[in-house]
């Protein structure tokens, strides 16, 4: 299949940048540029923020039940338009088909929840303390036009999360995907805007991030952001707009700690935190990486890891029964090469991979370390990539602290058979998101965020719906 280059969505129509701009895109199996994407200037910008005004006053003002049949006839069409959809995501981001099309699915599910929970934005009536001729009403109004900046990884989920929840309450948005991978949000967006979606409630833009952020965010008509990226580029975000008054949600890297007790079944912790490792090649935010394993089955846990690892076919996620791509970009294949050359240096085994994959494209091994010294790098910074770094604790304890030792806060995962166990590590890690004896399993029902340095807010569940929601108090006296 053909790859499109990608233009900007403004005002219903798409569009080249007015003076031409474009920036490459490239595919990361091959490292061969496969198409354009257009770069909007401050006039597409301003064209975009004006069209999310007259969009908003429309959108706001449509009834729910109006708005929920076009966001499911959105959902229908990417249902649709899944098969074709994956061959866009795969070739700009590198995940095997299977996974594309899985997010790609995935996207009409969440579109449909977040529409039916539009249809339930009630307010209440409190009654009075003092007059009872006094009718209080609480009202959930939504807050205004959003910018969402979202990341590479999950070019589709990425977006959907933050539009689903925004249009369900009656925000309209503008977003800036990321410039690595620019046709799958299009198609995003090309979905609702054939479902009949008014122009203006979504604009789409590509160009310079740092740019774009700095003029949306501190810009009167956006009323709230929306970011998905590092901890780094989030704190920056964050602190304009603090200093613009604007509501934020902010969904930042993780370094997942993964405790595997001396009663987990460690087959089933090997299949599912395994296999969760090495998933779109470990670039996922809620990412198993630390693991934690008792003693007493360390090794054990070590050697079933490696021969999972070593089972696995890398490849071009194009290719038929390709379990891991590249990584998304060059700067990944840079960075692994760094947490390799830094975690042997301080002494840790390369139990398995540790280097790159032939010299065309960002391939990496699946990379296993064993007794790794908590002054790693990898066991420190975020890899965003195929790794797993594998340490030995004595006591549950001491595995809590180490897991709570990071300034990150997002996923956890745990594995032990005990219930007394289950329970400690329900109330003691310190995680947005924890999962015990399963892989991670995020729906659209369910709260999606972090804590401490993992961010604010959350992506799922009703808490993703207040999040676009301003809540005022109106009352009125009956004279
Ligand atoms: P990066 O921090 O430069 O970029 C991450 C994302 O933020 C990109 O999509 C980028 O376009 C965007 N971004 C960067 N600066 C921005 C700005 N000033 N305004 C608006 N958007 C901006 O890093 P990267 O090299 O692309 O990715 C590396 C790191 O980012 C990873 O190691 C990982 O920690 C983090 N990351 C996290 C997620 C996630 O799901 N939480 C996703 C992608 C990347």
């Amino acid at each position: 299949m053909t790859y499109p280059n990608t233009q900007l969505f403004i005002d219903g129509e798409w569009q080249d940048a007015a003076d031409g701009r474009t920036l490459a895109v490239f595919n990361p199996a091959t490292g061969k540029e496969i198409g354009r994407v257009a770069h909007a200037g401050t006039a597409e910008l301003d064209r975009a923020l004006a069209a999310a005004k007259k969009g908003f006053e429309k959108w706001r003002d449509m009834p729910a039940i109006e708005r929920n049949k076009i966001m499911r006839k959105a959902a229908g069409l990417m249902r649709e338009r899944a098969g074709d959809i994956a061959q866009l995501l795969t070739q700009e981001q590198g995940k095997p088909l299977a996974e594309a099309k899985g997010e790609a699915m995935a996207a009409a599910d969440i579109i449909e929840w977040f529409a039916d929970e539009g249809l339930r934005v009630y307010g209440r009536i409190v009654p009075s303390r003092g007059n009872l001729a006094a009718r209080q009403m609480v009202l959930k109004d939504p807050v205004g036009p959003v910018a969402a900046f979202t990341p590479w990884n999950f070019p589709i989920n990425q977006v959907v999360r933050k539009l689903a929840a925004a249009l369900a309450t009656g925000c309209s948005m503008i977003v800036k995907a990321a410039e690595e991978t620019p046709a799958a949000p299009a198609a995003l967006i090309r979905a609702f805007a054939d479902a009949g979606l008014p122009a203006g409630v979504l604009g789409l833009v590509y160009g310079t991030p740092s740019e774009i952020s700095n003029y949306l965010i501190p810009h009167p008509i956006i009323r709230k952001i929306t970011f998905t990226g590092s901890t780094v580029v989030g704190k920056q975000l964050a602190a304009l707009a603090g200093k613009h008054m604007k509501r934020v949600t902010m969904e930042l890297g993780g370094h997942a700690p993964v405790i595997v007790a001396e009663d987990a079944d460690i087959a089933l912790a090997v299949k599912t935190a395994g296999g969760a490792k090495f998933r779109n090649a470990g670039q996922v935010c809620i990412s198993p990486t630390r693991f934690l394993v008792h003693e007493s089955i360390k090794n054990d846990f070590a050697a079933a890891m490696v021969k999972h690892a070593q089972g696995l076919k890398i490849g071009d996620g194009l290719a038929e029964g390709t379990q891991m791509g590249p990584l998304a970009n060059p700067r990944r294949v840079t960075a692994m090469a760094e947490f390799t050359e830094d975690a042997v240096k301080r002494g840790a085994t390369v139990a398995h991979g540790g280097a790159r994959v032939g010299d065309a494209g960002n391939f990496w091994q699946p990379t296993i370390f064993t007794d790794v010294p908590l002054e790693a790098k990898v066991f420190n910074d975020e890899p965003f990539g195929p790794m797993a770094a594998i340490r030995g604790f004595n006591t549950l304890d001491e595995a809590i602290a180490e897991a709570n030792r990071l300034p990150y806060g997002l996923a956890g995962y745990a594995y032990t058979r005990s219930l007394k166990n289950a329970d400690l590590l329900a109330r003691r890690v310190e995680v947005g998101m924890l999962w015990i004896n399963m892989p991670a399993m995020p729906s659209a029902e369910m709260p999606f965020g972090g804590v401490k340095d993992s961010g604010y807010g959350s992506e799922g569940g009703p808490e993703a719906m207040e999040a676009y929601l301003n809540t005022r108090a109106v009352t009125v006296m009956n004279v």
